[in-house]
């Protein structure tokens, strides 16, 4: 155990960010410095101290990878870094993502949440997290760890996000030569191009890839399978195919007026300030320059278009949710060690913009050349499970620009999951047994494809999970020593 009285004589101390201002002419992560680990070394010591070791760690429950939490808060605080990357690269391929962009279930459930008035809050489990990775970085204890044998088996992984990225470093890592396909120019999924990066920098993406070449992991970009490749000749190529193709199909909002110009999804706003930002050029690029900014949905992404959009010198910016304005405290129906609903303030929100709630939009309005002018907007109440508009309460909002981040409906149903003739659940996700495998023999599902739209923790999890199970396949019988942390079943905890 840490200190024994660590979270009594500590206060919860988060990570420091940067002077909005400042921040806001850049495009560097919010913290200061070279990177938010080496940021937070002076005190993650202590709060990693804070810590009591429960006996019953709850934060294991609250973390699908089941990061062995109070283990390398233990380590931290004992001062031995190097047995903490070690315990932390055990159950989480990339922790360097996780520390930065989770949104930290674990710290939810932790004990020391149950009160957080009394205990002062939950251990910072995801800022230990982050300090960990970023200094055995910069020590150089993470190198590649290429495998001593060779199996002999292939897998094609199709998609580079952060399901795919985990799968194919477990399997190649286990003896097997895989090469992973991406359609995009890049690999990296959602990390490059949906996530902007004052959230995570690319350069840390980068290393992982870098890590991942030297293993011996082989990456395709700019590669369409289903349409450069078929899903067929892929099963004919490779001894398994592991899907991850992500959740892409963008939910829309079919208003009135949805034909006006200057109305976009926000994944097709993302990409383009990413791929700038990164030094590309983006002919007639989708800009907040100068513009009034609408943003409708009230989550992740709607707060990535808001960051954004005041990065590229917005005149306002106004992120609508269509939902009433969450509470600060858990409800009864949320108690602890569940992921509360609560009202969050993102980095993004702290620089500036109108966040309103209960209000859905009824038309977007045209100027006479066709471009956007404004939305007309009411309020609305949620009663009995639906939305009831409030009499009177129209209102037109000034904008030239809407970003629709609205979430995801499931993964693209197109060539390749036609060639392959997949099956889907219901809810549109790729349809799936517990072994992570689809309907068609050989060709597994992992991350959002399979889950539908959810976190990057999952989507590690998957990757790991569904690793293990192609492993299993590959080896005939022979049994996996990889780990798995969830089934395809896995869900967070409710009530
Ligand atoms: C804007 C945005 C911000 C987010 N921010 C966060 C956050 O801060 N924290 C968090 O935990 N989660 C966040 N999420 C959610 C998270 O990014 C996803 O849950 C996660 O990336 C899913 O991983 P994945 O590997 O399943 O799929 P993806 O990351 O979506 O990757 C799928 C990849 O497959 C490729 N692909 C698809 N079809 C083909 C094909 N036919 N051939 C070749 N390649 C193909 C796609 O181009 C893509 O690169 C965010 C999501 C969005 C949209
Ligand atoms: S991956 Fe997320 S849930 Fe797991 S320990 Fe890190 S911050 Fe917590």
């Amino acid at each position: 155990m840490a200190d024994p009285r660590g979270f009594i004589t500590t206060p919860r101390l988060g990570a420091t960010r940067r002077d909005v201002e400042e921040r806001r002419r850049d495009w560097k992560e919010v913290y200061p410095g070279d990177s938010i680990g080496r940021s937070l070394l002076p005190i993650i010591s202590d709060q990693a101290g804070r810590c009591m070791d429960c006996g019953i760690p709850f934060c294991h429950q609250g973390c699908p990878l089941g990061n062995l939490i109070p283990e390398w808060n233990d380590l931290v605080w004992r001062d031995d870094w190097f047995a903490a990357i070690e315990r932390l690269h055990a159950t989480n391929n990339f922790p360097e993502f996780t520390g930065r962009l989770c949104p930290a279930p674990c710290e939810t459930a932790c004990v020391l949440a149950i009160d957080e008035k009394i205990s002062g809050g939950a251990v910072t489990i995801k800022n230990v997290e982050v300090s960990i990775v970023d200094k055995a970085w910069d020590e150089g204890w993470v190198i590649p760890q290429p495998p001593e044998w060779l199996s002999g088996r292939t897998v094609a992984v199709v998609g580079s996000g952060p399901a795919g990225l985990a799968a194919a470093q477990q399997l190649t890592r286990a003896g097997h030569t895989v090469a992973v396909y991406e359609r995009a120019d890049r690999v990296g999924g959602l990390l490059r191009y949906g996530i902007p990066e004052f959230k995570m920098e690319k350069r840390f993406l980068d290393r992982r890839i870098e890590q991942m070449s030297a293993e011996g992991t082989i990456f395709r970009a700019g590669v369409d399978i289903g349409t450069d490749i078929t899903g067929e000749q892929l099963r004919e190529r490779f001894d398994a195919v592991l899907l991850a193709v992500g959740a892409t199909s963008a939910r829309d909002l079919p208003a009135p007026g949805r034909e006006t110009r200057g109305i976009y999804q926000a994944m097709e706003y993302l990409p383009q300030s990413n791929r700038v930002v990164n030094g590309d050029e983006v002919e007639a690029q989708i800009t907040a320059s100068g513009k009034n900014v609408v943003i409708i949905g009230g989550g992740d992404t709607g707060a990535d278009c808001l960051g954004t959009a005041h990065r590229q010198g917005s005149k306002t910016v106004t992120q609508l949710e269509i939902m009433p304005q969450p509470g600060t405290d858990r409800t009864p129906t949320q108690p602890w060690p569940t992921y509360p609903m609560t009202f969050r303030v993102a980095s993004a929100h702290e620089e500036g913009g109108d966040r309103k709630y209960a209000m859905s939009t009824k038309e977007f309005l045209a100027d006479d050349d066709g471009n956007l002018r404004a939305l007309r907007l009411v309020e609305v109440e949620f009663v009995g499970g639906k939305f009831t508009e409030v009499e009177g309460s129209e209102v037109e909002l000034e904008a030239e620009l809407v970003l629709l981040a609205m979430g995801f409906v499931g993964p693209e149903r197109g060539p390749l999951t036609e060639g392959l003739g997949l099956e889907f659940e219901p809810r549109g996700a790729i349809a799936r047994d517990g072994d992570f495998r689809t309907n068609v023999p050989g060709v597994y599902v992992a991350g959002d494809a399979g889950r539908g739209q959810s976190l990057i923790v999952w989507a590690i999890a998957e990757g790991r999970a569904a690793a293990a199970a192609v492993d299993t396949f590959l080896r005939e019988g022979a049994g996996s020593t990889l780990p798995v942390p969830i089934a395809p079943t896995t869900r967070p905890l409710m009530v």
